[in-house]
């Protein structure tokens, strides 16, 4: 398999694929070793996680150039993500043990009962490209902290990352016959549908989700899927700096080339600062540099895939068609690498396919609303329910909003964050079940329940 730079399409190195011959021993290899793993304190297992999250810092100037490299992400992005998920590790370093350890609930009369948390066994993390640290230690940092085995499976767009992640975790003290790296594209995952797997946790397409969710129903094991999203993002008419709302929800549409799940798709405003807003955030826009994701200053880098960017200009193109503006952007850029120019359309509506499909791509459409109730209705209007923006002054209004909406996840003057601290999940299109938080601890474990009877 050809890792391709997509700033360069050049190829930066060959990677063997798996069989599902090497699938089937890797597996072997983890099923036999996942019990001592488990029979490990909790603390002993944690303390391997605390020398990954070192490993993390210390080797971060390479990893972050592999994965720029890889994926395209400007370099600082990298950096960030780096971090971030060193943020979500030390949330599961600090918080495991709490909620893993055996409860005691109550006594009735003579008889004891106590839940004694146990390990799923040996899961699969069938993960995406987009963020691979991010979205592979929500599921892997824990599936380990609980005692799981793990055939991790990292997209074909972040291969080396995932190798580099393995490196570091088996340096790190994972034994081999613990965690194992499936590398390959769709085919190495659909190997590990066919495994008698104790749990499957995917992050990725709705389509490829639900594809997932078919094929492992028959096995009644836990099946988390973190999907895509459409996410609006309000702009009420009371909010205190149309700038600053604008530079946000800039942030949220180009941040990680657009290609984030959580990313900003839609974008209403409030007639009463709609021409403002616009006006603010085309400024803003225009300011953005698009280049080399290594080279300095650079906003946003290539598009991760080549058929990504004949999708974006196909959303844009239909948009203009059907009597949307095109203020500025949304061409392929000249030369070399997957770059398109960031795109804002305005007179759009839910007629067309911009509003409507996931773009994951820098390119947004932003509509006037009457009120609060017309943007509720927009925003509702949705196959996918990840998480939902407002901005405004007060809190009481946007909270009026916020309660009437699908999501997983709310925000009030902020949008396209995620905390460790609290339960991530999609509703609808975009997922069943949760990763962080306890939430995203206890996902990885099964409650065994003990009656004593002395
Ligand atoms: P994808 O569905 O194309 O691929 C995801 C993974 O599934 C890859 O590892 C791929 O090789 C594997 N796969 C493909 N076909 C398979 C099959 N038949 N059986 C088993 N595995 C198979 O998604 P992607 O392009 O890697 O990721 C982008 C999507 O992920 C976007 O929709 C984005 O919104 C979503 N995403 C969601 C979250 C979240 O937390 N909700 C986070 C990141 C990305």
């Amino acid at each position: 398999m050809n890792i391709i730079n997509p700033a360069t399409e050049e190829i930066i190195q060959e990677v063997e694929e798996d069989t599902a011959t090497s699938v089937r021993e890797k597996y072997r290899r983890v099923r036999e070793g996942q019990a001592a793993w488990a029979a490990l304190p909790v603390a002993e297992r944690v303390g391997v996680i605390e020398r990954f999250y070192e490993a993390l810092d210390t080797e971060k100037d390479v990893l972050a150039a592999t994965l720029t490299a890889e994926m395209g992400k400007p370099l600082q992005q990298s950096y960030n993500e780096l971090n971030g998920a060193r943020g979500r590790i030390k949330y599961f370093i600090e918080n495991s043990e709490r909620y893993l350890k055996e409860e005691w609930v109550t006594m009735e009369g003579a008889t004891r009962e106590k839940i004694v948390y146990e390990p799923l066994g040996v899961i699969a993390n069938i993960s995406a490209w987009n963020y691979p640290y991010l979205v592979g230690v929500n599921v892997f940092i824990p599936a380990l902290i609980g005692g799981n085995g793990v055939l991790y499976k990292p997209s074909e767009y972040s291969t080396l990352t995932g190798l580099h992640i393995q490196r570091l975790l088996y340096r790190s003290g994972v034994p081999e016959n613990v965690f194992q790296i499936v590398t390959g594209k769709g085919a190495a995952g659909e190997w590990l549908l066919q495994l008698p797997l104790d749990g499957y946790f995917f992050t990725g397409s709705y389509r490829t989700g639900r594809y997932i969710a078919e094929k492992v129903a028959p096995k009644l094991v836990p099946c988390q899927l973190e999907l895509g999203g459409k996410d609006p993002l309000y702009v009420m008419d009371d909010v205190e700096d149309v700038d600053k709302a604008a530079a946000a929800a800039l942030e949220g549409v180009v941040y990680n080339n657009g290609q984030s799940c959580c990313a900003v798709e839609r974008i209403y405003v409030h007639e009463g600062v709609y021409d403002a807003f616009v006006a603010s955030y085309v400024q803003q826009l225009k300011k953005m540099v698009v280049g080399d994701p290594l080279g300095p200053g650079v906003d946003i880098g290539p598009l991760s895939r080549p058929a990504q960017m004949e999708f974006l200009l196909e959303q844009v193109g239909d948009a203009v068609e059907k009597g949307a503006k095109l203020l500025y952007g949304g061409r392929r850029m000249e030369g070399k690498g997957y770059f398109i120019s960031p795109a804002v359309l305005v007179n759009v509506h839910h007629g067309m396919r911009l509003m409507m499909e996931e773009s994951f791509g820098p390119v947004v459409g932003i509509q006037k609303v009457r009120d609060d109730a017309e943007a509720v209705e927009l925003m509702a209007d949705t196959e996918f329910g990840l998480t939902a923006a407002v901005y405004s002054k007060s809190y009481e209004r946007a909270e009026g909003v916020m309660k009437q909406l699908n999501t997983g996840t709310v925000y009030w003057n902020c949008c396209d964050r995620v905390s460790a601290a609290l339960p991530w999940s999609g509703r609808k299109h975009s997922g069943l079940g949760s990763t962080l938080s306890y939430q995203g601890i206890r996902a990885f474990v099964q409650p065994k329940a003990y009656h004593i009877r002395p």
